[in-house]
């Protein structure tokens, strides 16, 4: 008999009844470190009290209106993502994947308006991710994700991962846009390097076709800047994001400069939850926290620390792993041993990583955990892995 619920995920037998801070308390007393985050969406860790404040505030005034009416928490939140980045406009979803539906339709209706109907295609790179609606994984394009389900979706150019010089023999006439996540989260925490990020602008800006990136993972001060581009030092033209803007509750948010977006008139996008009051009021609070540059400063502190103490537990367990990745709180440990081995070594010693894909574990912590925390996740981890070796 098919379960209840329908059996789409491989689930850990861990049943967590709350959460504080950095910590998830097991049905049976156990604490866990987390520092998966719910796969990077706990931003401000568990029961934050400004989140909790701001839900339980809004939820005793309004829930829901629907966009057919003014909705000052959305507005006051585009404001804030407004001014603190490269875009005009933003458009809010419940999730990334609907902000990739959004990316795709702004980026052909700019030139659908601009009388370029031919220019359709979307440029994106294996190993990347971008949810699992039908744009998302015509999007990403693997055979995990497309396989079964029936035609993929045209207009998408599958391309390799790191290879530039791809890249400028893939642009044609037809193409409308590059889409890529500045660091592949599920690809398995793989950065584009600054300089590559910068030559896909520069090749966007030379054939007048438009950067999209995803930033649902990698954004909301995960690297420890407020999105993961402002480290190369470019802007795109459209940007996803979700995750870490909601702190647990469902939002997301595709972000635009006034040009972009130019296609997307009245009538021409919607959705009945998307930028609802709760999930405003909770994005308020979370962009109030990540914008404040003493916030982002003690993530890079952090980060280094935890950075630099994963640097010596790949060399205490050359048999467990191979190598750290990534940037801010948005690391990888390359492994040796099979990875779901180290994240389940790591559950018996109650400390929560998420496997990606090329053998790598993420960590993607609270951005808020503290020094002591980072101890705590160094003692488990080494535990984890003296489990390994000595199994
Ligand atoms: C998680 C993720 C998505 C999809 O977000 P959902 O909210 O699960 O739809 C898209 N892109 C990236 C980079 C992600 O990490």
């Amino acid at each position: 008999m098919i379960a209840s619920v329908l059996p789409t995920y491989n689930r850990a037998p861990l049943n967590f009844v709350k959460g504080e801070g950095s910590w998830l308390i097991e049905a049976d007393g156990r604490r866990f470190l987390d520092l998966g985050a719910g796969i990077a969406v706990n931003a401000l860790g568990h029961a934050h009290p400004a989140l909790v404040q701001a839900l339980t505030d809004q939820a005793q005034n309004l829930w829901h209106v629907s966009n057919l009416y003014q909705i000052p928490q959305q507005q006051a939140l585009a404001d804030k993502l407004v001014e603190h980045t490269f875009a005009d406009t933003a458009f809010f979803t419940n999730s990334g994947t609907e902000a990739c539906e959004l990316a795709v339709k702004m980026a052909r209706k700019y030139f659908y308006d601009k009388g370029q109907e031919q220019r359709v295609e979307i440029l994106t790179f294996d190993g990347s991710f971008h949810g699992r609606s039908a744009a998302g994984i015509s999007a990403a394009g693997s055979e995990k994700m497309t396989k079964g389900f029936g035609p993929v979706l045209p207009g998408f150019v599958h391309l390799t991962f790191g290879d530039m010089d791809g890249v400028t023999n893939a642009i044609t006439d037809s193409t409308a846009a590059i889409l890529i996540e500045p660091i592949q989260g599920e690809g398995g925490i793989r950065a584009v390097p600054d300089a590559e990020l910068k030559t896909l602008r520069a090749l966007c800006d030379e054939h007048g076709i438009l950067l999209i990136l995803d930033e649902v993972q990698c954004g909301v001060g995960r690297t420890g800047k407020l999105f993961a581009h402002e480290w190369a030092g470019i802007t795109p033209d459209i940007m996803m994001v979700a995750k870490g803007i909601g702190g647990g509750f469902p939002l997301g948010a595709v972000l635009a400069t006034e040009d972009a977006a130019s296609g997307m008139t009245a009538g021409t996008h919607g959705s009945t939850y998307g930028g609802n009051p709760l999930g405003c009021a909770v994005g308020c609070a979370v962009m109030d926290h990540v914008t404040d540059p003493a916030f982002l400063d003690e993530v890079n502190r952090k980060a280094g620390l935890l950075r630099q103490k994963l640097e010596g537990l790949v060399g205490a367990h050359p048999e467990v792993f191979e190598s750290v990745r990534g940037s801010g709180l948005m690391l990888g440990l390359k492994c040796k041993a099979t990875n779901i081995d180290v994240v389940n070594a790591g559950y018996d010693n109650q400390v929560i990583t998420v496997p990606a894909a090329d053998n790598v574990i993420r960590l993607l912590p609270p951005l808020t955990l503290s020094d002591d925390d980072i101890t705590q996740a160094l003692n488990r981890l080494d535990q984890a892995a003296t489990q390994i070796e000595t199994a």
